[in-house]
């Protein structure tokens, strides 16, 4: 008997969850492009993009999704036959690699595996290796969705500077910006790439790169850059239309401007606090189940794990089994297993994900802990038991009177 009627819980990271309010902002007639409002609105946002970044330079907006955040990462800071460090640590890593190699920028790639983050002592290795400071970039991500690490962006920050290595450092926040705390300018990143639809709780469609004068000098003799694609213009508009190369994704930017309205109220470092607590929970339920049965989390440590997206194993076919049942039975979806194909489990049915970004509270937390345990017990898998006790107490701590 199936119990999926009600409000269906889309849990895959990313798009992540919309918030009513901003479904009911973007629910309006089209407005004036020519008019004021949408330049005030427009400003706002980019005022408010800085702070959530926690920098006070320049960020250009695309109607993109993050892969052309990516591409225009790119394109604004290299030339063909330029070389780049890739630190991967999962799919992601690798994806933005394939779009610099299809740009015609050499990618040296460094794979950190599936289970771990970015070994600073191989990145030491590989920067002092590099004699020539052939190296014009170092390509990071700071969440990996994949695999649900959570790299140290301001070890790999230090790590150039010990080394005295020019390249300048880029970092992909698509998953992690306003989940994760980061913080672009006191951990020295030169580059950001993000987009609407993860912790910023906005539909897909809008992706954003922000940049320091590090990466806006390598602009200055990159040959990959295009007229649409040319970060100046968006960041420094002398027209309304040219922070969108053309016209604005209106309906996004109301939506986008409620989603800030509601971190801001909430508070930028609550809204970390909030997404470590409920991650705390999870990976709690999971420490349990994984007691007495096959259940285990992607990442051993827990300092090493997002709050924004962890990757779990069961086991094949399990993984696969169990997205299916919670989304027919019980009305919540999981995410797939990404870039974890394995020789005996070609497409990854072992792995699961759980995206917990954005617009997420504690009894959503429960309410999809309590549906993996009904589909533990439902197909048989074994697990250890009060998982959810564990979870309940990680969302009572301190709360008391
Ligand atoms: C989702 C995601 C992307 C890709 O974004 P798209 O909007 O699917 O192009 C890139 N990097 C990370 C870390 C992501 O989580």
């Amino acid at each position: 008997m199936p119990l999926e009627q009600g409000r269906h819980y889309l849990a895959i990271p990313g798009p992540s969850v919309i918030p009513d309010r901003v479904l009911q902002a973007m629910h309006r007639p089209a407005p004036n492009i020519y008019g004021s409002e949408l330049v005030e609105l427009t400003e706002s946002l980019v005022r408010d993009l800085r702070s959530i970044g926690r920098t006070k330079y320049d960020l250009a907006i695309y109607i993109a999704n993050g892969h052309g955040a990516w591409e225009a990462a790119i394109a604004n800071t290299h030339s063909r036959g330029d070389r780049v460090l890739v630190l991967a640590t999962g799919h992601f890593g690798f994806g933005w690699a394939e779009i610099a190699r299809r740009i015609g920028v050499e990618c040296h790639i460094v794979d950190f595996g599936r289970s771990s983050d970015i070994d600073v002592a191989r990145l030491d290795a590989e920067l002092a290796a590099d004699r020539e400071r052939a190296f014009r970039s170092v390509l990071m991500v700071h969440t990996d969705t994949s695999t649900g690490v959570r790299n140290d962006v301001a070890a790999v920050r230090m790590a150039l500077d010990r080394a005295d290595h020019p390249a300048i450092l880029m970092v992909d926040c698509i998953a992690s910006l306003a989940c994760d705390r980061f913080e672009m300018d006191a951990w020295g990143v030169d580059l950001m790439v993000a987009g609407s639809q993860k912790g910023l709780m906005t539909p897909p469609g809008v992706a954003f790169v922000y940049f320091g004068p590090r990466a806006d000098r390598a602009r200055d003799r990159a040959d990959c850059v295009t007229a649409y694609w040319d970060w100046r213009p968006r960041a420094n508009p002398v027209e309304f239309y040219q922070y969108f190369g053309g016209t604005a994704p209106t309906h996004h930017l109301f939506g986008l401007r409620t989603a800030l309205d509601m971190i801001i109220d909430e508070g930028l470092e609550n809204v970390w606090v909030r997404h470590e607590r409920l991650a705390r929970a999870i990976w709690a339920a999971f420490d349990v189940w994984g007691a007495d049965g096959p259940m285990a989390l992607n990442i051993d440590r827990p300092e090493k794990r997002s709050c924004a997206v962890t990757s779990a194993r069961v086991g094949k076919p399990d993984g696969k089994r169990l997205r299916g049942w919670l989304t027919e039975t019980l009305g919540v979806t999981l995410g797939i297993g990404l870039g974890m194909a394995e020789p005996d489990d070609p497409e990854g049915q072992g792995f699961f994900r759980i995206g917990h970004m954005g617009h997420v509270n504690a009894h959503m937390v429960l309410g999809l802990l309590g549906a993996i345990e009904a589909g533990l017990v439902a197909l048989g898998i074994p697990h250890g038991r009060d998982a959810l006790a564990a979870s309940a107490r990680i969302c009572a701590e301190g709360q008391g009177r």
